[in-house]
């Protein structure tokens, strides 16, 4: 069993980082490194994980290494601009994505990227996992974005992920994978577990003919719990009516439940009477004449 690390339970509140000192930090990347192997959430040199280690440094996973077998003395220290302070090897290559996230979200701690193959599989078809289907996925993370392809390695990752970034702790990278941020590194690779275990419940839900969902009624009152729980959340759930903005607000899918607090999935699609629809045809012929 690893040692129970800050983050481990949900009420958990972070540690403030400076009373987790370095060691201990590079062997927590090292923990979740493994799990995140373990998981099959990355495979070969995939995905990497850094942490503040204070208001000015990172320490950060090398690139060209195998999740699943690192060491503590393997680990990157850097500035916030990207800039090697130590370490042997050189820092991640997906490092401008990670120094993007601290810039824009200073209650960021942590960041993990992987690649989970259910999640991974919805951002490769271009499938935001944004349904108001499950009650811990709706108080914790909200819902999980698409952030636009962009090319790996390049600086069109950041500037991807800066759209979404500030109202959300977890996005798909289309085509490409997953990110989460917290305030630890298990913080951070909870979200990881949660949005790939919410990413295989949809999967089966579609299977087995589509998900029933939440009620914009119940999803209101899940947010209210938020607070109640200790649960720090980025951003309100976007309200009807208003433009959505994806740096101050979140897209949840959850339709108006007439009182019910589950409501079948129409998928978008509206049903009309026969009635209504030669109600809607007539009008429509008038306004042409
Ligand atoms: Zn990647």
């Amino acid at each position: 069993m690893p040692p129970r690390l800050a983050g481990e339970t949900h009420a958990a509140v972070a540690e403030p980082m400076s009373t987790a000192s370095e060691q201990t930090l590079r062997e927590q990347i090292v923990e979740v490194g493994r799990r995140l192997y373990a998981r099959g959430y990355t495979a070969s040199n995939d995905g990497n994980i850094s942490v503040r280690l204070d208001d000015r440094r990172l320490l950060m996973t090398p690139k060209s290494v195998c999740k699943g077998f690192m060491s503590p003395d393997m680990m990157c220290i850097t500035d916030l601009e990207g800039k090697k302070l130590a370490g042997d090897r050189d820092p991640s290559s997906e490092m401008q994505m990670h120094l993007e996230v601290y810039r824009q979200r200073p209650d960021a701690i942590a960041v993990v990227h992987a690649h989970p193959p259910t999640a991974t599989g919805f951002a490769v078809a271009g499938i935001p996992l944004d349904r108001a289907v499950l009650a811990e996925v709706v108080t914790t993370l909200g819902s999980v974005p698409i952030a636009e392809y962009a090319t790996p390695s390049t600086k069109e990752l950041p500037e991807a992920v800066r759209k979404y970034v500030r109202a959300h702790d977890g996005m798909l990278l289309a085509n490409h994978g997953a990110l989460t941020l917290g305030r630890d590194l298990f913080a951070a690779y909870y979200k990881m577990e949660t949005i790939e275990h919410f990413a295989k419940i949809s999967l089966v839900a579609r299977l087995l003919g589509g998900e029933r969902l939440l009620s914009r009624q119940e999803v209101d009152r899940l947010q209210g719990l938020r607070g109640m729980y200790g649960i720090a959340s980025p951003a309100p759930i976007c309200q009807p009516g208003t433009a959505d903005d994806p740096a101050s607000c979140q897209t949840v899918f959850a339709p108006e439940g007439d009182g019910a607090r589950l409501v079948p999935d129409m998928d978008g699609e509206i049903r009309l009477t026969y009635r209504e629809l030669t109600a809607l045809i007539a009008a429509a012929v008038r306004e042409l004449k």
